[in-house]
């Protein structure tokens, strides 16, 4: 659906670095214009002494936005803040969305910050009373013990009960349901918070919420949700948040999740008077950032080749703990190399073993970068400086 961000094609010549930059001091004589093949570019507006940084392609955002939009009629979207939470994303994505759906007090308080009239759904275990006793549009519970506070509270408040399902979740890469999870309640609990909410009205049911798994594609995924709308049929509600979790695809950057075949999967699921909603995150925002940086080092270790480069997992900890190797723009081929970076740790890999060709100095593109990224990146270690942020 979106294309990919386009590689220019040439080398980089003396002539196109800047005078005085890192790469033109710091490289022994001759090494630049010694490679014979084209490397990637700086992105434009760039010189190598901004690297690294996360550039983000707003337009191609806010095109993937609307194509997912467009494959989901009479389906409500949210966007899930946790995902990437950047302020320049967000904006892009209130143009296409129904609203937000939140984690924590924080991104509450992030996202009224910037949109004060936005519909907002909060959800995530572990709510303190400040989140729980939260403005917003629809409150997830996620336990009786939630809801006995809420309603000890007197407030008002709208909520869908997260059900944790015990359906198959197989293939998945996260799984959050089928299995016991802090994640949601079981039939049971729903049936003790249904049980809690008769005679009071302040306390709204509104019906179900169920995001059960990651990592799934549209067949999975409406598989998924034809047992979760069995299950708010049989409970009698009408409003069916079914969660995120859409697939990405690290290892194959150009697949996308095929939008076209779920949006039609729930319109025939869907039944007149059902409200159907949907909470991606991933799979909205992942394809719209990069992660740029350069070769500081290309060494040898009983016999291993590795580049090091400016940054590390402390910027992009995605490939460390999703483990694979992040996907790069194109480079020539070479023989394998473990892309590491400046952390005092084995475990700062962003990339294991790829076939590629780098030397000191050489611009290297991490593509998929645009969804926990930088917001789940342990920052300070080592107090290194923190990457720049360019939109484009
Ligand atoms: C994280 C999360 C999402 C988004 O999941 P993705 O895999 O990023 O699509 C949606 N809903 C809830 C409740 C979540 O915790």
């Amino acid at each position: 659906m979106t294309p990919d961000l386009p590689l220019p094609t040439g080398s980089i010549t003396d002539s196109a670095l800047p005078t005085g930059s890192i790469t033109d001091s710091a490289l022994p004589a001759g090494s630049i214009t010694d490679r014979p093949t084209a490397v990637v570019p700086v992105p434009d507006g760039l010189t190598p002494d901004d690297l690294p940084a996360y550039v983000y392609d707003l337009a191609s955002l806010d095109e993937h936005a609307a194509a997912v939009r467009a494959a989901l009629p009479g389906i409500e979207l949210y966007y899930a803040v946790k995902a990437n939470p950047d302020p320049e994303l967000l904006r892009v994505l209130a143009r296409h969305v129904d609203g937000f759906e939140v984690s924590s007090g924080g991104e509450l308080a992030h996202v009224r910050g910037l949109f004060p009239g936005a519909r907002v759904a909060l959800g995530g275990p572990g709510k303190t009373d400040a989140e729980l006793f939260g403005d917003v549009t629809r409150l997830h519970v996620e336990s009786p013990g939630e809801l006995r506070r809420l309603l000890a509270s007197g407030r008002r408040a709208d909520v869908l009960l997260r059900v944790n399902l015990d359906v198959p979740v197989a293939g998945a890469s996260l799984a959050m349901g089928g299995g016991a999870t802090p994640f949601g309640m079981d039939p049971g609990g729903i049936a003790e918070c249904v049980a809690l909410l008769s005679g009071q009205d302040a306390v709204r049911l509104r019906g179900i919420h169920a995001h059960l798994a990651s990592g799934l594609e549209a067949p999975a995924l409406l598989e998924l949700a034809a047992a979760v709308l069995e299950y708010a049929r049989e409970l009698g509600v009408t409003e069916i948040n079914l969660g995120g979790g859409m697939a990405v695809s690290y290892a194959a950057p150009d697949a996308r999740f095929d939008w076209h075949s779920y949006g039609e999967g729930l319109a025939r699921l869907r039944r007149p008077g059902e409200v159907l909603r949907i909470e991606p995150g991933r799979a909205l925002t992942v394809y719209c950032g990069r992660y740029v940086t350069r070769v500081i080092d290309v060494k040898r270790v009983h016999g291993e080749l590795f580049a090091v480069v400016a940054g590390g997992t402390h910027h992009l900890r995605t490939p460390a703990t999703k483990g694979h190797s992040q996907p790069l723009a194109a480079l020539p081929p070479g023989e394998p190399v473990t892309i590491v970076g400046q952390l005092c740790t084995p475990k700062d890999v962003l990339a294991h073993r790829v076939p590629v060709r780098l030397a000191a100095g050489d611009i290297v593109e991490f593509t998929m970068a645009g969804a926990y990224a930088w917001n789940i990146s342990h920052h300070d270690f080592l107090m290194h400086p923190k990457p720049g942020f360019h939109y484009g």
